[in-house]
């Protein structure tokens, strides 16, 4: 079997994490969460190797330097995140397809990278108003971090159109189901 990739890219706070965990709780046989590493705190309830691998920015720069990285990004000023190429290999060898939990310019360098082997769906949301109520109601963020990520989600919005996919987040039951059709009909293809 060839390893295939897909990428759910959106501004933080479009729904991507919600919908990704819905479709590994689906099909976990087929499919793999990349964890990410990254330079940010662990927020409550997050578990290192679970939901990243929760490194120092120090560790981070020497595994950079090391070519460790598929692809990285600086996603907010001092916060780096980036998908390790041991990652995808070790879930390629349990005979899974990765999935990835992305921001929106990683997912299109992993797409540059990969061509017809990843599908690059990007999750829109309502608007940038219905975007910031969603990242106010999750009360993860201060509101300067949170101002931080309305200004990047207001660029990302314009970048939809260079995916494979839009995936619409209004109804969460209507784009799970949706999401989990694009998902099977790519890996039906060979
Ligand atoms: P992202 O991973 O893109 O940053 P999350 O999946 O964390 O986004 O979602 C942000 C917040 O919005 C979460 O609190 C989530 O429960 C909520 N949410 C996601 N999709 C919807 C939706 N369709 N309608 C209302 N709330 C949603
Ligand atoms: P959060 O801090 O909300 O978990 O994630 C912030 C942003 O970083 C999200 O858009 C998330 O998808 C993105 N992200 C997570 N892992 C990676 C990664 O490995 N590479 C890149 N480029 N972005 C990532």
């Amino acid at each position: 079997m060839e390893g295939k990739l897909i990428i759910f890219s959106a501004p933080s706070g479009a729904g991507k994490t919600t919908i990704v965990k819905r479709l590994l709780a689906k099909h976990p046989g087929k499919i793999s969460f990349s964890i990410s590493a990254s330079t940010r705190q662990a927020r409550a309830g997050e578990v290192n190797g679970k939901d990243y691998y929760f490194i120092s920015k120090e560790e981070f720069l020497h595994r950079v330097a090391k070519k460790e990285f598929i692809e990285f990004e600086e996603v907010y000023s001092g916060t780096f995140y980036g998908t390790l190429r041991a990652e995808v290999d070790r879930i390629w060898a349990l005979g899974r397809h990765v999935i990835f939990d992305i921001d929106v310019e990683g997912g299109l360098h992993l797409k540059r990278k990969f061509g017809d082997r990843a599908l690059a769906v990007f999750v829109q949301p309502p608007s940038l108003d219905v975007l910031a109520q969603r990242l106010r109601g999750r009360g993860t963020d201060s509101e300067e971090k949170l101002q931080e990520r309305i200004v990047k989600a207001e660029k990302e919005l314009g970048y939809a159109h260079r995916f494979d996919v839009i995936l619409q987040n209004d109804d969460l039951e209507k784009a799970c189901t949706e999401a989990e059709r694009l998902l099977l009909a790519f890996l039906q293809e060979t």
